[in-house]
């Protein structure tokens, strides 16, 4: 069963958020730390602040592997996807605007084919990435096993803007004051609480 709470971010400066000094996934003694890394503009008042938040996920030697391999299987295609059919993209309808002449509508000097195959080169990309890291993901499942399952789609998460380390899932609220963590291990999660005193 995982847990799911919500708690205040202390603010920098104040002693950080402790962990159980054991593995978040598996319960495993403490042998590694995998780096949870939430980067976020936020709205507070009238302006946009940049939030980084950084902490330091106890893990077991096999856990910590996992995230990482996990990283990778979901980054290297999804970069790939994105560079490939998005640069492809790009090329064919920027050359293919030229051709036809796109260029010609507008003001002189408008480079609309240019604009044109950036957008195009854009979304092609994202929706490659996409489909190249879901067909890693199901090439990969016999290596990685249910780690992999358990991990969310890279693209997934940067639309339900949530960062993932292996038994733990954090998401903060719009003005990054509140964390709210889901720990895989609800035993784990119960330990988290009573050492923050929430
Ligand atoms: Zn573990």
């Amino acid at each position: 069963m995982s847990q799911t709470f919500q708690i205040p971010i202390p603010p920098a400066g104040q002693s950080p958020l402790v962990f159980p000094n054991r593995c978040v996934c598996c319960g495993a003694p403490k042998q590694a730390e995998s780096t949870l890394l939430i980067n976020r503009l936020v709205t507070r008042g009238e302006q946009q602040v940049p939030v980084s938040l950084t902490y330091q996920v106890p893990h077991c030697e096999r856990c910590a592997r996992s995230t990482k391999a996990v990283f990778l299987a979901g980054c290297i295609p999804f970069v790939l996807g994105v560079l490939l059919v998005g640069g492809l993209t790009f090329f064919a309808v920027t050359y293919g605007a030229i051709i036809w002449r796109l260029d010609e509508y507008g003001q002189p000097n408008n480079t609309n084919s240019l604009v044109l195959g950036a957008a195009a080169g854009l979304v092609a990309g994202l929706v490659a990435g996409f489909l190249f890291e879901a067909a890693a993901r199901v090439l990969l499942l016999p290596l990685f096993g249910k780690a992999l399952f358990r991990a969310p789609l890279l693209a997934a998460q940067f639309f339900t803007d949530a960062d993932y380390v292996a038994g733990l899932t954090a998401r903060p609220d719009r003005a990054a004051l509140l964390l709210q963590l889901t720990f895989a291990n609800d035993e784990i999660g119960r330990e988290f609480r009573t050492l923050n005193n929430y």
